[in-house]
């Protein structure tokens, strides 16, 4: 595939090739039905088959029991921002927040137009350059849910443990670091993740809630908004985004094919630890965040000095070596790597070839 370039882009981002290329194969003639997957009802056998796959391979590489609907939503994560408050939100029970950048600012927005809400915790008197510690986040035992993104996108900074909240629900953001590394999903009310990160094209969002949860919201609510639904409905209350899901049934057999979730997360600690390894012993680049609690995602870093002219510089010159997606969010500027799963150890040692040539270059 001498045309494909490294693809360091922070979402919609890398799919693995061998799901692009099955997809293609497949695209006109699925299954020996003579029609592609984008063309068939999502009530068919066939369809069927295929959702079915896509939330056993959840079930199974997360580790999701029984006792949780897996659903597959549209509306993306920002949605979901409205949508669990909207369900999980019970009357004078203030929601806990755990602020850590941009992704938890715009759910607090949401969460302020349908629920009340309280900060446990935030990182931002310190600019979101370290996730809260331990002594700097307090929980309120009678609030509705505890609100996090385990991974912030933005600012390149992920939680390594999770807060434990005992009976009250926690409910994760997960859009850029699910399948990324095991979690315990018992320990969650309910996770979210938009799907063009780390589990196919973006149309579809996962949502992993536990069954219990399901009934709290109001039956007034607007039905596409009620989780209980579609639950009951096995995601198929109306048209689901069905190659979307299609794609993330088959980035689920890749992740089998790569020896599971316990080799994936090896590999991209090793991915992470290359890349910081090589940004701390450089001259020219570091990384603003605290160490423990840098991202192994979204790689974010800047030149010494903040020269915005020679980042440009960077950015341009690394497209022209077939790096591409390496420019720092527009809201904090800087450079960012993300390398979700289907970045591989190949490119990200590319990159850091190319860190250390245009290093060299600088004298
Ligand atoms: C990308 C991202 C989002 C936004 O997802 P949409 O699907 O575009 O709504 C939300 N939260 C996090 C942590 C993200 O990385």
């Amino acid at each position: 595939m001498a045309n494909r370039v490294f693809n360091f882009s922070a979402g919609p981002s890398a799919l693995p090739l061998p799901v692009l290329e099955r997809a293609r194969d497949e695209l006109l003639d699925f299954a020996a039905t003579g029609m592609g997957i984008m063309e068939m009802s999502h009530r068919s056998g066939t369809f069927t088959k295929v959702i079915e796959a896509a939330e056993a391979g959840v079930r199974w590489h997360l580790g999701v029991s029984d006792d949780y609907s897996v659903l597959f939503l549209q509306g993306g994560a920002s949605l979901q921002f409205a949508q669990v408050p909207m369900n999980l939100y019970i009357e004078g029970r203030p929601i806990d927040v755990l602020h850590t950048g941009v992704w938890t600012k715009k759910a607090i927005a949401e969460m302020d137009k349908v629920a009340t809400y309280r900060l446990a915790g935030s990182g931002e008197k310190d600019k979101f350059m370290h996730i809260p510690r331990k002594e700097e986040i307090t929980l309120n035992p009678q609030a509705s849910y505890v609100y996090m993104a385990s991974n912030n996108t933005i600012y390149g900074s992920q939680w390594r443990a999770f807060p434990e909240t005992g009976e009250v629900p926690l409910v994760a953001d997960m859009s850029s670091d699910i399948l990324s590394r095991r979690i315990d999903v018992s320990r969650f009310g309910l996770i979210f993740a938009g799907a063009q990160k780390n589990i196919g094209p973006a149309g579809v969002t996962l949502v992993i809630v536990r069954k219990d949860l399901l009934e709290h919201a109001r039956t007034s609510l607007p039905t596409m908004l009620q989780y209980r639904v579609h639950a009951a409905e096995r995601s198929l209350y109306n048209t689901p985004p069905t190659f979307a899901i299609y794609i993330a049934s088959l980035v689920m057999d890749w992740i089998t094919q790569q020896g599971g979730l316990e080799a994936i997360e090896r590999r991209n600690d090793e991915k992470a630890a290359r890349l910081y390894g090589a940004i701390d012993e450089s001259e020219l680049y570091y990384c603003p965040v605290e160490r423990d609690s840098r991202s192994r995602m979204n790689v974010v870093f800047r030149l010494k000095g903040n020269d915005e002219a020679l980042e440009a510089e960077f950015v341009a010159k690394s497209g022209k070596a077939g790096l591409a997606g390496l420019k720092g969010h527009r809201s904090v500027g800087g450079l960012r790597a993300s390398i979700y799963n289907a970045v591989s150890l190949e490119a990200v040692e590319a990159l850091i070839a190319f860190m250390a040539d245009f290093e060299r270059a600088r004298g």
